[in-house]
């Protein structure tokens, strides 16, 4: 018999970077639910506008997911002004494109201290909360380029693909601690927010709307779903991509134009993405770089 999909309603998320994007549309999804929502956001001014559009049950916190002063004060805040943390969706990333040859050192780092340790620091923080009260639910979004290695993307794939292998690896220790705690990563293809904005287009896969990650999030909060592929279709490539041998399933992905999707990004169309991301990191902000403006290597 299939199980009754959990009741949402009445319960309090957080999600890290909701200021905009799928943060958002999932923040409007979960209160469409009837659950209260911290949205935590490196941009305070967007996320207070985004509260403020979605109505009195969404509240705008500060929040920079690469300290753990800021993520602790973000998770304490929302518990005293809302009610004890039930979801943490850790949702903030960035993705500055380019060759990896062309990469510099400091667009590397933040990428891995925003899209890895900022999900490391609160799936910590956010057990320190559920683990005590024996339940809870920590969604990860990761991306297909977590299951795929993207040219265009390198570093970007690396935190994603590390955020799958983190997932899995704290959901068996969950398991064998006989807690229940529910982990779910998610993995959409190709979102139109400002960061999938300007990028190449891959046969027969259609650019998707933050809503329908959305609503995969509300399902995989309701069923208990671990691996959610958005859309649902993109499992059955994967799979077949891994039971290829890899000339042909490398050709598949040549045929499909899988590989330029980020390696064919048009570098005009994401300059202010490029600017704002760069800036995602205030205790890097100031440093050498050039901010990552270079051909995908089309
Ligand atoms: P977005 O740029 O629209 O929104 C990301 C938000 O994260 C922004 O509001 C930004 O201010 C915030 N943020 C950045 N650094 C932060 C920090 N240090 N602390 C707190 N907040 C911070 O991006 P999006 O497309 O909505 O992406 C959301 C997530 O989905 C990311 O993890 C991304 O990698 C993943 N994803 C996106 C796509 C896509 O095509 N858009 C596809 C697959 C996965």
């Amino acid at each position: 018999m299939a199980k009754q999909p959990r009741i949402l309603a009445g319960q309090t998320a957080a999600i890290t970077g909701a200021a905009r994007g799928i943060g958002k549309a999932t923040a409007q999804a979960l209160l469409r639910q009837g659950m209260r929502v911290a949205i935590g956001d490196v941009d305070l001014a967007a996320a207070q506008q985004t509260a403020s559009e979605l109505g009195p049950s969404a509240i705008a916190l500060p929040l920079d997911v690469t300290e753990r002063a800021s993520f602790a004060s973000f998770l304490d805040r929302a518990e005293e002004q809302l009610a004890p943390i039930d979801v943490l969706v850790n949702n903030a990333g960035i993705m500055p494109i380019g060759r990896f040859v062309d990469e510099d050192d400091l667009t590397a780092r933040r990428m891995i201290d925003i899209n890895l340790h900022g999900v490391i620091l609160g799936m910590k923080l956010a057990l320190e909360r559920m683990l005590p009260r024996n339940r809870g639910h920590i969604v990860n979004i990761s991306s297909q380029a977590g299951k795929f290695g993207a040219p265009g993307g390198a570093t970007y794939s690396a935190t994603k693909h590390a955020v799958v292998g983190l997932s899995e690896a704290v959901r068996g220790e969950l398991r064998l601690m006989k807690a229940d705690v529910q982990l779910s990563y998610v993995m959409p293809f190709v979102v139109n927010t400002e960061l999938g904005g300007g990028l190449g287009e891959a046969r027969g896969m259609k650019v998707l709307q933050p809503t329908e990650v959305a609503e995969a999030i509300v399902e995989a909060l309701q069923s208990g779903r671990v691996e959610v592929w958005v859309p649902r279709s993109a499992k059955r490539t994967s799979t077949l991509g891994l039971l290829l041998p890899r000339a042909l399933s490398e050709g598949l992905a040549r045929a499909l134009k899988a590989d330029r999707v980020l390696a064919g990004a048009d570098a005009s169309a994401r300059r202010d993405y490029e600017l704002r991301a760069a800036e995602s990191e205030p205790a890097l902000a100031g440093g050498q770089e050039r901010p990552q403006l270079t051909d995908g290597g089309s």
